[in-house]
């Protein structure tokens, strides 16, 4: 999961980008609103957490902005203006939820759940397919009773996989969503994860599109 973090405050910043990357989202952080449009443009997120009042270009132009072009993407606001006016508004404008500073961070990872989770057209918390179940709150993968040991790539890997099951996900939206603007993929470390997923999980849950990418199909 891949979240474009926008925020003109250091030191707030600097703690959210830390704490979700713990979480394991590969984050990305831009703080002046002019770049984050032009990213939004560009680049596939699965999620945004925008400040309101940044230099460039505010919060709630970017967000418009992000509507107008009929994207449905998960976005949390951040507001240090804790009036009601500023959250009604930030929530007609498209706003998935919002939180006002100062926040705990533990809040702000289960909003984020919460609101990438419906955005998923999910009620209930964990995802499910057949026998296989993923917790995207205490990162737990199962097949039935038994815990599936992942590392963190595979984790997220399956987690972007199920999250947009019934959808060809191609190589290189996978490979921006797990290692983002700097990290350095090697060529063939998606074919790896892959193959330990499979390893572990069987070989039919994941399907290789050839010369596209890789797909969970969907099971009614
Ligand atoms: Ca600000």
């Amino acid at each position: 999961m891949r979240v474009l973090l926008v925020e003109d405050d250091l030191l707030i910043g600097d703690g959210v980008r830390a704490g979700l990357e713990q979480e394991g989202y590969t984050v990305e952080w831009l703080e002046n609103g002019l770049d984050a449009a032009a990213a939004l443009e560009a680049e596939p997120f699965d999620a945004m957490v925008l400040d309101l009042g940044l230099p460039g270009l505010n919060g709630k132009e970017i967000l418009r902005a992000l509507r107008e072009r009929q994207s449905v993407m998960p976005v949390l606001i951040l507001t240090a203006r804790d009036t009601r006016e500023e959250k009604i508004e930030g929530l007609d404008l498209g706003a998935d939820d919002y939180l006002v500073k100062p926040f705990d961070i533990s809040e702000l990872f289960a909003r984020l759940r919460a609101i990438i989770r419906r955005a998923a057209g999910r009620s209930w918390p964990v995802i499910s397919r057949e026998d296989l179940t993923l917790d995207p709150a205490s990162h737990r993968v199962m097949v039935k009773e038994d815990e599936i040991k992942v590392s963190r790539r595979e984790f997220n890997l399956l987690r972007l996989l199920l999250e947009n099951q019934g959808r060809v996900m191609t190589r290189d939206s996978l490979e921006r969503r797990l290692y983002g603007w700097n990290g350095d993929v090697e060529s063939n470390v998606l074919e790896v994860h892959v193959h330990n997923l499979r390893k572990k999980l069987g070989n039919e849950v994941i399907q290789t599109v050839r010369g596209v990418g890789y797909m969970i199909d969907k099971v009614s």
